[in-house]
């Protein structure tokens, strides 16, 4: 196979930087990937943060990924990177690297990759509604002095499509919000397992979740984010403004890690 070369981000990116990646070995969500990629940019903007998006795993080497302190893996889906990639991943992550994990992120089609899958996503998705698809449902915070919890009301609906795990994250993760399955139908219909219940309580269905890992990296895995229309909601891009500043340490360095 033809290795293709990596890209080169300018050299007038502001620093520090995010890189947002979203190669799709696996299922590929068009319209999150352009809408997450449209609002982490905007949101950066704000915030005066270089930014690069980019579908080529080959820009996951030492050299390059040095240029960033967050990369956010914006429903990157399957097993896109060779080992050499991941390597240089985890070196830069073992760095106090930062990290953000958007829907199709956490759907499981990186379990090849047990670094990525075990220390960072945790859970392992099983599978969400269909018909419908999307649905309203209740997002309830769990953890309200949480950085990236801040400003978020402690229940909020959202739309999206909801993904059911086989389990809670364990005590290594700080689980920030669960969903209310009461005020949507966690059913598939249509294939696979019908019956996505987790529990009757928010607590038993964590749906945003966090790490800090032992040697300084932290990870936020958030389910949101199957539809351009959900990266416009409010409350979304809040989470997502919150998540960019508490994994790249940009308030209170300690918050959040106790
Ligand atoms: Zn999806």
């Amino acid at each position: 196979m033809v290795s293709k070369p990596a890209p080169i981000p300018t050299e007038h990116m502001p620093q520090p930087a995010m890189l947002i990646y979203s190669d799709t070995a696996g299922w590929r969500h068009e319209e999150g990937i352009a809408g997450g990629n449209v609002a982490l940019m905007e949101i950066a903007g704000d915030k005066g943060l270089g930014y690069f998006t980019t579908q080529h795993s080959e820009i996951f080497n030492a050299e390059t990924l040095s240029r960033f302190d967050l990369i956010v893996f914006n429903s990157a889906t399957g097993d896109s990177l060779s080992a050499d990639q991941k390597a240089a991943f985890e070196a830069w992550l073992a760095d106090d690297g930062a990290v953000i994990l958007i829907h199709g992120s956490i759907d499981a089609s990186q379990s090849d990759w047990s670094f990525y899958q075990d220390e960072m996503v945790g859970p392992h998705f099983i599978s969400h509604p269909m018909a419908p698809q999307f649905q309203a449902a209740d997002i309830v915070v769990l953890n309200t002095g949480h950085p990236v919890m801040a400003g978020l009301p402690d229940r909020f609906s959202a739309t999206d499509e909801w993904y059911s795990f086989d389990g809670v994250p364990d005590d290594r993760f700080v689980t920030l919000a669960g969903l209310d399955e009461t005020t949507y139908d966690p059913r598939n219909t249509v294939y696979g397992v019908e019956d996505l219940r987790m529990g009757d309580q928010p607590e038993d269905h964590a749906i945003i979740w966090a790490r800090c890992l032992p040697d300084g990296g932290r990870v936020v895995a958030s389910a949101l984010g199957h539809t351009i229309e959900s990266f416009k909601a409010t409350e979304h891009r809040q989470l997502l403004s919150n998540a960019i500043d508490w994994t790249r340490r940009a308030g209170e360095d300690a918050v959040g890690c106790e």
